[in-house]
């Protein structure tokens, strides 16, 4: 279904997340404070882009090569903060991208960082665990030169978890000559990690779905999900949805979907996608094909996997009210339109799953105080932030009549240019 209102460069799928990114700034851009409008070059052009050779020994004794990266996108607010992805798709402009959408992010719900993003060009499956440290340790220590507590501060993204984080902390303290708990988040919880920092992303969702919901009166009890993507982010929201008494009625990951009008046991589904790899085979659900889950008539529609994933060419046939975005860029801009033409809200990446980097500042708080705070403490802090957040959004959508993307981008990028306008030009 082409859309007469789009660029023609934007008109065919397969739209690059850096251009979806650039799109998104177009359409901000005449509703941003006019006074700060000449920085909004700024937001084009990402600060600092790094491309490193990371040169591993295999297990064979061969050397194998991969290309990392990464990004700082915009660091006037702040030292550089987001995710290191490890996978074969990764290019540097989808790390640009990336790193963008944490600039814009970090401004939504206030954290005093900028934006960055890190990534390898490898299929971390098909590594040994040593070989996989081996490749961290080497990528950590090609970062050297940009990364610190007080510069960029890494956690996890696709295909990294606590253990990557921690191989990442120990490298960076070894190269220091001392220990740095604070250069990254997302660690196990005896390194200096956080309560509430594995669910945060996925609890952070299910916070900005309820919100919605409240405004839209839509009961969470009861309602319908359907949640793309079983890792860290959509396994969290899916349970933490079904904990709330809604319906988990669709799943799907890398090894395909399944369906139950019943409802998926979310606890059973984790316990066999942790033995057979995928929840490819699950018996407490019926498999369903990859274009079919999008099909699934829902109240909720979360995609928690990777980008551009709906595109003109499902969008028109989605069946929910709500698509909360749990992953980053998950919605091309014609895909945008066409949802928005059927009356479908969608809440936004930059807000719906900015809960992982809200817990991840309150873990780099208290690494850097060296005073740990308890789990409910961490919750209700994030449930009041991100709560603030999506109402303040929610009222500038109602106010101007925009889509809440288009009003999230409002604020956090009337936030990172009046900061950069501060700072001024050097020389
Ligand atoms: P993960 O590696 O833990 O899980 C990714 C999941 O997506 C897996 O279940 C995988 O099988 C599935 N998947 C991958 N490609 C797919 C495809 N083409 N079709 C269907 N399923 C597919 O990663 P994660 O940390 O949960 O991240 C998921 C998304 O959330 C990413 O977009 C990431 O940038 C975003 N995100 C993550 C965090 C975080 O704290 N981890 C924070 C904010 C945003």
């Amino acid at each position: 279904m082409p859309n007469a209102d789009l660029p023609s460069y934007l008109s065919r799928e397969n739209v690059g997340p850096w251009e979806t990114y650039l799109e998104q700034v177009e359409r901000v851009a005449p509703h941003l404070d006019r006074a700060l409008l000449p920085w909004i070059e700024t937001l084009r052009r990402p600060k600092r882009s790094l491309i490193v050779d990371v040169p591993i020994k295999l297990d064979s004794g061969e050397v194998a090569h991969f290309e990392g990266y990464r990004v700082h996108h915009n660091l006037s607010r702040g030292p550089g903060k987001g995710g290191i992805r490890y996978h074969p798709d990764v290019t540097l402009s989808e790390v640009m991208a990336l790193a963008a959408w944490m600039t814009i992010k970090n401004a939504v719900v206030q954290v005093p960082y900028g934006g960055a993003k890190g990534g390898v060009r490898v299929d971390p499956k098909k590594l040994s665990l040593a070989e996989l440290e081996r490749l961290t340790r080497r990528y950590t220590s090609e970062l050297n030169i940009v990364l610190g507590p007080d510069r960029d501060i890494p956690a996890p993204d696709i295909n990294t978890n606590e253990q990557v984080m921690a191989w990442i902390m120990d490298t960076y303290s070894i190269n220091q000559g001392r220990t740095a708990t604070g250069v990254v988040t997302g660690k196990p919880l005896s390194l200096g990690g956080s309560l509430g920092r594995r669910d945060a992303t996925g609890r952070g969702v299910f916070i900005t779905a309820r919100e919605a919901a409240r405004k839209l009166d839509l009961p969470i009890e009861g309602a319908r999900v359907a949640v793309q993507g079983f890792g860290n982010v959509g396994e969290a929201a899916a349970r933490i949805f079904a904990d709330n008494g809604a319906h988990i009625v669709a799943l799907q990951d890398e090894g395909g979907a399944i369906h139950s009008e019943a409802g998926i046991d979310v606890d059973a589904a984790r316990a066999h996608r942790e033995q057979a790899g995928s929840l490819r085979g699950f018996p407490g659900a019926d498999a369903m094909s990859a274009e079919a889950f999008w099909r699934v008539r829902c109240d909720f529609l979360i995609p928690a996997a990777v980008e551009n994933q709906i595109t003109e060419a499902n969008a028109g046939a989605i069946r929910t009210k709500v698509v909360v975005e749990g992953a980053n860029g998950p919605t091309t801009p014609a895909a945008d339109l066409i949802l928005q033409s059927r009356g479908i809200t969608v809440v936004p990446d930059v807000i719906a799953n900015a809960g992982g980097v809200t817990v991840s500042y309150f873990e780099w708080v208290q690494d850097m105080a060296s005073f740990f705070w308890s789990e409910v403490e961490i919750n209700q802090r994030l449930d009041r932030i991100m709560s603030e957040a999506f109402n303040g959004i929610w009222a500038v959508s109602q106010a101007r009549a925009l889509p809440l993307r288009t009003a999230a981008f409002v604020v956090g990028c009337n936030r990172v240019l009046e900061a950069r306008s501060l700072r001024g030009l050097y020389p």
